[in-house]
């Protein structure tokens, strides 16, 4: 019988080496405005182009990790976070959720 779904707050979704975190104008508006920052100071700190050039992405670590990883897991950005990490591991997820994420196994 599958077990139910419990995160297990590893913050291994958050490490994908080589992940890709798109944001839209949306979600840029409000972790700026969560952040307290300028759109425009946070489009340039915070962001980069992603590799298909077709949106903005956050920057990550030169470990892969999200720079908005805490050490013990937390997401500085909960509130507010992109929907792609909202909704892991199920409306949004890839062909290696099952491996990356302990909650689905
Ligand atoms: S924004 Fe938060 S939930 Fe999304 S990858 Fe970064 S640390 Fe993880
Ligand atoms: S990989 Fe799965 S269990 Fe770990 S923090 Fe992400 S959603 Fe939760």
């Amino acid at each position: 019988m599958k077990r139910a779904f419990k995160c297990r707050c590893c913050g291994a979704c958050c490490r994908i080496k080589d992940g890709i975190v798109r944001v839209s104008d949306a979600e840029i508006a409000r972790i700026a405005a969560f952040l307290g920052m300028a759109e425009s100071d946070f489009i340039e700190r915070e962001t980069e182009l992603a590799p298909d050039r077709k949106s903005l992405m956050l920057k990550s670590r030169l470990d892969g990790s999200c720079a908005y990883l805490a050490a013990d897991n937390f997401c500085c950005i909960n509130p507010v976070k992109p929907d792609k990490c909202r909704t892991f591991p199920f409306e949004w997820t890839n062909p290696d959720s099952a491996r990356i994420c302990p909650g689905l196994r």
